[in-house]
């Protein structure tokens, strides 16, 4: 189908137009505007008209470019399209191109617009690049990025978050990010901590694996604010530090327990009297020895006494109540720390634990048994007692009180 027949604008009115505008015959540019001279950074017309424009196209694009100008010499229309093309200076540039045949003094000409894209390729280009590198950061990272909406909906999450939660991206993007909390109150600890600072660094928590396994995990994250400033959600990262934390917990266990009976080992239990102390709370010490246990080592040997050893902190663990401290000081000698108890009270708890060692002859493997007994030193701390040596330096006063007047009994100093 023939085109319509195209106008023939005056050159003067071409030449004003501030798009670029050129004309071609054949290969050749034969009439470039201020504006396309302007665009191709040309000194003067000559650097452009007359020229093939091959000059001007990129090897890559030549060939579709030479191709789209025969079709508009054909009388065919092109739409828009990019080309790679060289300013006269050789600088690179990113070209938008139009193309349609024109009539010019009897010649048919391809008239071709110009829109410079340049800046929006680079851009572009920027941003791809942008974009790749954060998807290939996402991609290596071992802890987990996520963000979530002012409705704690999770918007994004890093593939990381597979090995850690056993879910995949996909699954969890859509959910309430508390749904992976086992104790939402955690949740919603973070949340407030957020709102309130803005932002949060290694904060502690808990999730629940696609197993069903809970993790520790550590959470630094930030608010996210709207263009209004108003809370839009969080930002951050969360790592499973549940090795850590169970390292952490049998370091821990090892450094304040007694191996042989598993209660407070001695520095253990003398920081608790000494922090109790501190705090200036009102407390009631039981210093316990068992009586004679040289001979029980004598007639048992070494490994029965530590049997007996650990059967007698088994007693005291199970009749102690749950807010006393039960350590091991040495040897077969303990500190048992009643927190909140008066005298009276203390009195007839120890009493009642020598009772229960005294009535619990101890059944050792080889069917030995041995009848143990407890001596017991009782003294009160308060406000007044400064050390915990001063407190233990009384109870040891009573506990040898105890045991000069025939052992098996409670005294109090
Ligand atoms: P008393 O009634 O006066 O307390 O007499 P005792 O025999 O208990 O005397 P003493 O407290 O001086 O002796 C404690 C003994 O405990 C001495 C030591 O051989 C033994 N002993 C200390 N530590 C351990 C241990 O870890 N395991 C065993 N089996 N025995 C220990
Ligand atoms: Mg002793
Ligand atoms: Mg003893």
């Amino acid at each position: 189908m023939e085109p319509d027949a195209p106008l023939s604008p005056s050159a003067a009115w071409i030449a004003q137009l501030p798009a670029s505008v050129a004309m071609l015959m054949g290969d050749t540019v034969r009439y470039a505007n201020a504006a396309a001279l302007r665009l191709l950074r040309a000194q003067q017309a000559g650097d452009v008209v007359g020229k093939s424009v091959e000059a001007f196209i990129h090897p890559l694009d030549l060939h579709r470019s030479l191709a789209r100008l025969r079709h508009a010499e054909s009388g065919g229309i092109n739409p828009v399209t990019e080309i790679r093309a060289y300013a006269c200076d050789g600088t690179p540039l990113m070209l938008a191109m139009s193309s349609a045949i024109v009539v010019v003094d009897d010649q048919r000409a391809v008239l071709a617009t110009f829109l410079d894209m340049t800046e929006r390729a680079a851009m572009e280009q920027r941003l791809r690049q942008t974009d790749e590198d954060f998807q290939r950061m996402m991609n290596t990272m071992q802890d987990v990025f996520y963000r979530t909406d002012a409705q704690g909906i999770t918007r994004y999450v890093c593939p990381a978050v597979k090995n850690v939660l056993g879910y995949t991206a996909e699954e969890i993007v859509g959910l309430p990010a508390a749904a992976f909390y086992p104790d939402l109150s955690e949740r919603d600890a973070l949340v407030a901590e957020i709102k309130r600072h803005g932002a949060v660094r290694d904060f502690p928590g808990r999730m629940r694996r696609k197993d069903g396994v809970i993790i520790d995990i550590s959470i630094s994250t930030q608010a996210l604010r709207d263009e209004r400033g108003n809370y839009a959600g969080v930002e951050g990262i969360w790592r499973d530090i549940t090795e850590r934390k169970a390292l952490e917990r049998r370091l821990e266990h090892l450094a304040t327990c007694d191996s042989l009976t598993d209660i407070h080992n001695r520095r253990s239990i003398l920081t608790v009297l000494e922090q109790l102390l501190q705090r200036r709370a009102s407390l009631s010490v039981l210093l316990l020895d068992l009586d004679f246990f040289k001979q029980v080592n004598d007639r048992f040997g070494h490994a029965g006494g530590d049997c007996v050893l650990q059967r007698f902190a088994h007693i005291i663990r199970s009749e102690k109540r749950s807010r006393d401290f039960f350590g091991r000081l040495g040897g077969e000698e303990f500190l048992l720390i009643l927190d909140g108890a008066d005298a009276a009270e203390a009195l007839q708890i120890a009493e009642r634990l020598r009772a229960s060692v005294n009535a619990q002859p101890i059944a050792l493997q080889n069917e030995q048994v041995v009848a143990l007994t407890v001596s017991i030193g009782l003294t009160q701390a308060g406000p007044d007692d400064s050390s915990a040596s001063d407190v233990l330096l009384r109870a040891d006063r009573a506990l040898y009180r105890a045991k000069q007047q025939g052992r098996n009994r409670v005294c109090c100093g």
